[in-house]
């Protein structure tokens, strides 16, 4: 679902080309948060929100653990948006039949997971690739056959048995990422659903997809049977419980016409103000969706300022 806009997606990375942090992607987090702190903000991080303070229908700040209160004129919500409505807001603070059309709202089944290796080789994918091969991204996919038999494992329920794998070696353009003669290989793998026809539970089958995915990769570039030192693996499962990702969803939330936008994720939530004044969405719930390009962000901020300005009231506490 949603390839055709993907398709779309990627062709356009041809003319902006595809940009990558001096460090790995960490680094943009932390750009991002010198600037914050070099315009004078305040980053709490260690600093899990347990509840948005909601006072006469209005955000009016957040409680953090052991209960100190943390009182502002909006509240911008970038977690996900189940989570928001479903943790962080007592139901009573919601507005009437809001919660079940947050139930409502299409979260998905995962549909990727990947492995990280530290490997002591890059792969050779033999004659005819470029050495530029290394900087790009390394689709392993024979042909449109072969994804469609993948999915069609994925939506049966059940694991691909032949995953596509997409391959990322980032040390041969950043060597702030290996030691000297040594590199960091990403495979992000499709499809691997949360839930699985099987029963089984991802804590017990992670080492073998993960083998499974490593043995896709040794079909194209054998060399690197026994060159990978380190594996670190992020199965659906691990995703949802390490990043709050749910279902493993990277998207958040499915990336289906349906929930694009001005249906994400909500309608009466999709211009990233909500019925509760002074709570704002943004992040990959909101419109436009997962990916790190801070599109949702900048257009909240938009809608932020503007209320902040122009005191909006319907966005504002009284
Ligand atoms: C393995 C993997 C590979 C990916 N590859 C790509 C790629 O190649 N290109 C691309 O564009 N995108 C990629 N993505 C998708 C992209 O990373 C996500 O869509 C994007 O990070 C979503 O950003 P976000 O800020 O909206 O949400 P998130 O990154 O989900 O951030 C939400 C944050 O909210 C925090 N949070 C949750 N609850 C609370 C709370 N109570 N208090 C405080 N904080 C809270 C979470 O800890 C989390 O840090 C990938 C994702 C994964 C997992």
């Amino acid at each position: 679902m949603g390839s055709a806009p993907f398709a779309g997606w990627h062709v356009m990375l041809h003319e902006t080309g595809a940009a990558h942090p001096r460090g790995g992607s960490g680094m943009l987090a932390q750009a991002l948060a010198k600037a914050l702190i070099a315009r004078g903000g305040t980053l709490r991080t260690d600093a899990p929100v347990e509840r948005i303070l909601v006072e006469n229908g209005a955000a009016v700040g957040v409680v953090l653990p052991g209960g100190e209160a943390v009182r502002a004129k909006a509240v911008v919500a970038a977690c996900h948006v189940v989570t928001t409505f479903t943790k962080l807001i007592a139901p009573d603070d919601l507005p009437p039949g809001l919660l079940s059309r947050i139930h409502s709202i299409n979260v998905g089944n995962g549909f990727g997971m990947t492995v990280r290796c530290a490997a002591s080789e890059l792969p050779d994918y033999g004659a005819g690739f470029p050495t530029e091969v290394h900087h790009g991204m390394q689709l392993l996919c024979p042909s449109e056959g072969y994804l469609r038999d993948a999915y069609a494992d994925y939506f049966s329920g059940m694991p691909s048995r032949k995953p596509p794998v997409l391959a990322m070696t980032f040390s041969p353009i950043d060597d702030t990422l290996a030691p000297p003669g040594k590199h960091v290989l990403s495979l992000w793998s499709q499809y691997f659903p949360y839930r699985r026809r099987d029963s089984k539970s991802w804590d017990d089958t992670r080492e073998e997809a993960a083998d499974t995915i490593l043995e896709t990769l040794y079909g194209y570039a054998p060399n690197l049977r026994n060159k990978i030192e380190q594996r670190y693996i992020q199965s659906p499962l691990d995703l949802e419980r390490t990043l709050g990702l749910l279902h493993g969803n990277v998207m958040h939330v499915e990336m289906s016409l349906d929930q694009m936008f001005w249906f994400r994720p909500l309608p009466e939530l999709a211009n990233y103000a909500t019925p509760i004044r002074g709570l704002f969405l943004c992040g990959a719930s909101a419109h436009p969706g997962g990916g790190v390009f801070g599109a949702s962000g900048l257009n909240a901020a938009g809608v932020v300022a503007r209320s902040l300005r122009t005191g909006w009231r319907r966005f504002l506490p009284v």
